[in-house]
């Protein structure tokens, strides 16, 4: 198989021999026939005029083909003409040595008087062919016409020469362009596979395992609009892998740790080295809790991965919403000396969504709050209608998120503070969560923290 340079380097061959071959065939006969028609036109005007004369002497074409008809063939006349008494011998037969003439000279009427050719004397022509023909005027009459039947074969020499030089000059530029084109496409393909070999090395690396990989950009044009795609498709691919291994080995921690405890609790149980209490089924019950919870979790982003997180849309008036999510929580709020407060509109236009799945999100969004919202502090949850969306607010006054943290904490198992999670109960799987459910609602869900002042989220859902 030819390597694509050599294809774009003979297509680009191929296309400058053919274009500049033919404008070249089609420049050298439009330059032949114009010299053509220029020395028709230079030596008919002679012709013609040697005709006027003839007639304008003897009132008749009679005998005009004896004098002009021999030229026609080629033959230098013979011996005296009558029109030699015009021009003095030497002068006519001077213009007839330098030119030969392929004329024929029909009268008013149409009938041949200088045969040439097919022309046969005394021939009468049509009328529209006479016409096309050059007219001899005597004293504003036309006497005849001047056909032209024949376009070639009648340069000499010299004009012979001049045509030869003009195609031979033709030539030599349509070589020296063409070696131009061909230069020009070898270096313009050489520059054009560069980026694609860089691409293709890039790729086999990636093939091979090596998954971060980045090539230069090196123009706007779509080989490099591909380089670009190439070096984001990668680096995604690298991130992806990369969350893939760490999501392992948080699940592996976050299983591990729970089932410590259980196993250990179990073991001292069968050896009777603890009795069994109420209290200590508490906490084997609470621990397999924990892992329920991140199983759940888990089954539920694997869903929504699969695109198998069906909704149940219903309408539903935002603030309907809000409340009934902060029923569920006012009782916990004022265990945490928290104020739980719902600021939202009764009037707004409904949203549709799934409201299973969306308490599910206000529920995570809440619970996260009072887990970092000292007491005193304030949640509030309200709406705003926009004209093209309704938002859903969820803001806190508690501790904030550095903004170090911010981009990632919707990330899988991302935790701020890693060591606290055990106490705070929370797997880093929450917000990921709440993500993938709004996303599903064709939603955007965004955030704004300042440390110590407060966190908001804002969930942005399209109005249907
Ligand atoms: P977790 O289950 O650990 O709470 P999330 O995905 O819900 O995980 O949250 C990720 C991280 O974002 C948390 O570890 C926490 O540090 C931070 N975070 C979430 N909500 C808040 C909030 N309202 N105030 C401060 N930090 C928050």
């Amino acid at each position: 198989m030819r390597s694509l340079r050599v294809k774009l380097i003979m297509a680009f061959v191929l296309t400058s021999v053919l274009g500049i071959g033919i404008s070249a065939f089609f420049i050298q006969q439009f330059v032949v026939r114009e010299f053509d028609d220029y020395v028709i036109n230079q030596r008919r005007t002679t012709f013609v005029d040697e005709a006027r004369t003839y007639y304008s002497t003897y009132r008749s074409w009679a005998g005009v083909e004896r004098w002009l008809a021999p030229m026609n063939n080629d033959n230098s006349p013979k011996g005296k003409s009558p029109a030699d008494d015009l021009h003095g011998p030497n002068d006519f037969a001077g213009k007839r040595d330098a030119m030969r003439w392929f004329f024929v000279v029909v009268d008013a009427d149409g009938r041949v008087v200088v045969p040439f050719q097919n022309y046969r004397l005394g021939q009468l022509v049509p009328p529209y062919e006479r016409d096309q023909g050059k007219p001899v005027v005597v004293d504003a009459q036309t006497v005849g016409y001047v056909l032209t039947p024949q376009r070639g074969g009648f340069r000499n020499p010299a004009e012979e020469d001049y045509l030869a030089r003009t195609s031979r000059a033709l030539g030599l530029a349509a070589i020296v362009v063409m070696t131009i084109a061909v230069l020009v496409g070898i270096i313009l393909t050489r520059l054009m596979i560069r980026p694609l070999r860089e691409l293709t090395a890039a790729i086999q690396q990636v093939a091979g395992g090596k998954l971060q990989q980045q090539v230069p950009v090196r123009s706007r044009d779509e080989i490099g609009i591909l380089a670009m795609q190439f070096n984001r498709m990668s680096a995604d691919l690298a991130r992806a892998n990369q969350l893939r291994q760490q999501m392992t080995a948080d699940i592996a921690h976050d299983l591990r740790t729970p089932l410590t405890v259980i196993s250990g609790y179990l073991e001292s149980l069968r050896d009777k080295v603890l009795k069994p209490t109420p209290e200590r089924f508490a906490t084997l019950y609470a621990e397999t809790q924990i892992l329920l919870h991140l199983v759940d979790d888990l089954h539920t982003l694997s869903l929504a991965d699969a695109g198998e997180l069906t909704l149940n849309r219903q309408f539903i008036i935002p603030r309907d919403l809000l409340d009934h999510v902060a029923a569920t929580y006012q009782h916990s709020a004022e265990q945490h000396n928290v104020s739980l407060v719902v600021q939202a509109h009764e009037d707004a236009s409904p949203i549709n969504v799934d409201v299973e799945q969306m308490t599910r999100v206000l529920s995570n969004l809440i619970s996260n709050a009072l887990r970092y919202t000292p007491p005193q502090g304030q949640i509030t949850l309200s709406s705003r209608t926009t004209e093209t969306a309704t938002q859903i607010i969820v803001a806190d006054t508690g501790s904030g998120i550095d903004p170090a943290h911010l981009p990632n904490i919707f990330e899988r198992f991302y935790r701020v503070d890693s060591s606290r999670h055990q106490e705070t109960g929370g797997s880093g799987l929450g917000l990921a969560i709440i993500k993938s459910i709004v996303e599903l609602h064709a939603g955007t869900i965004t955030v704004e923290s300042v440390p110590e002042r407060g966190t908001t989220f804002i969930i942005t859902l399209p109005h249907p």
